[in-house]
């Protein structure tokens, strides 16, 4: 993909760089209270729903056009950038006409490669910052087809929000973090910025403080929140809005660790200690070579003796005694078992593909 430098739009190296806002514009008043008090903590980027979409027919859903003429005016009156989620080229059409700043595809779109595709089509030309929800789903693969779609479109001016991903599981969360996936799609593309919206993942407001720092300390650029002056009687997400003084105290008390030191004495040590690693993972990567080549052997083994690749006590006895050494090391039985249930499983495949490429099966 090719990305723009985020400083070309984000216009601040400051981390994190903060997007706030109420879930949905809901009035003039609404608006004008939360611009002012953002513009005052130095928050130049305001976030609002024109068009809302929602679960169940017969709540609210936006003020649509009304809504943008509102935001038209707050950018008269103060120093902000706006923000609005657009769900179809229509939606683009019109915020274009009202002066956005940054649009975003929500959750409920990107899941969706016919509408991303007809929205990236309606932005082609237009220079300006588009985020990109991950889809409900966690599926990496989606997300990602939706950056490139609207990337193919000519938009370099990209960003990824992490709202977290629905679930049936039963949890603290509205929607799971899934740490690892929005990870996974930085390491993929370094330069793409990674925003993460604690609110949506959390779902009551009393979370959004620790999802924010844990947003922080894994090294995200910036955060989007939703902020209401009344967050009880907000017309959508009520339980998970924060008013302006909290936002205040959730930027105030947020621990922003470097992402990398320029500190001389600090990279040496680093680099010794990496040294180290890399001594141990030729070892790690020795023993299970070593390892690998026994189940080779065994395999031919079972196969001259005519008996099954899978030992059912075996497995049972390496699940039981294994996370029990590992555990006297410190190490967590999640962690041997996930690791042992990998190692079989590779050993399995091994010995499958013995038994059905060397020679027959003696009778
Ligand atoms: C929102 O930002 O208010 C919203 C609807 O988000 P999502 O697409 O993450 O559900
Ligand atoms: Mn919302």
């Amino acid at each position: 993909m090719n990305i723009a430098d985020s400083l070309s739009w984000i216009k601040t190296k400051k981390r994190p760089f903060i997007i706030a806002g109420p879930c949905s514009a809901e009035s003039p008043e609404q608006l004008q209270a939360v611009a002012r008090q953002l513009v005052e903590m130095g928050v130049h980027i305001m976030r609002a729903g024109v068009w809302k979409p929602r679960t169940r027919p017969d709540t609210f859903e936006g003020k649509g056009h009304e809504a943008l003429q509102w935001l038209k005016k707050i950018k008269n009156e103060f120093d902000i950038r706006l923000a609005c989620e657009v769900a179809s080229p229509f939606h683009v059409e019109q915020a274009l006409e009202a002066d956005m700043d940054i649009l975003w595809l929500g959750a409920r779109t990107t899941v969706n490669p016919f509408l991303v595709q007809e929205i990236a089509e309606s932005l082609r030309g237009v220079d300006m910052p588009i985020l990109v929800k991950n889809p409900i789903n966690p599926d990496l693969a989606l997300w990602i087809g939706a950056l490139e779609r609207i990337n193919r479109a000519g938009i370099s001016k990209l960003g990824a929000v992490h709202r977290g991903f629905s679930s049936y599981q039963k949890s603290q969360f509205r929607n799971l973090p899934t740490w690892w996936l929005p990870l996974e799609l930085k390491t993929k593309y370094p330069d793409l910025p990674l925003i993460c919206d604690p609110s949506h993942i959390s779902g009551n407001r009393s979370m959004v403080p620790e999802v924010s720092q844990k947003a922080m300390d894994l090294g995200y650029d910036g955060l989007m929140i939703e902020v209401h002056p009344d967050p009880k009687n907000a017309l959508s997400d009520a339980d998970q809005q924060i008013n302006p003084d909290t936002l205040l105290q959730l930027i105030t008390n947020l621990k922003i660790t470097d992402k990398q030191s320029s500190d001389v004495l600090f990279i040496n040590q680093l680099e010794q200690f990496r040294e180290k690693i890399d001594h141990l993972d030729q070892e790690l990567i020795e023993v299970i070579s070593a390892r690998m080549k026994l189940a080779e052997n065994i395999g031919l083994y079972k196969k001259d003796n005519n008996v099954t690749i899978f030992q059912l006590e075996r497995w049972n006895e390496i699940m039981k005694t294994r996370p029990e050494w590992g555990m006297m090391r410190s190490l967590s039985e999640e962690f041997i078992k996930d690791l042992y249930t990998r190692i079989h499983d590779e050993s399995i495949r091994i010995q499958t593909d013995i038994r059905n490429t060397i020679g027959e099966i003696k009778k």
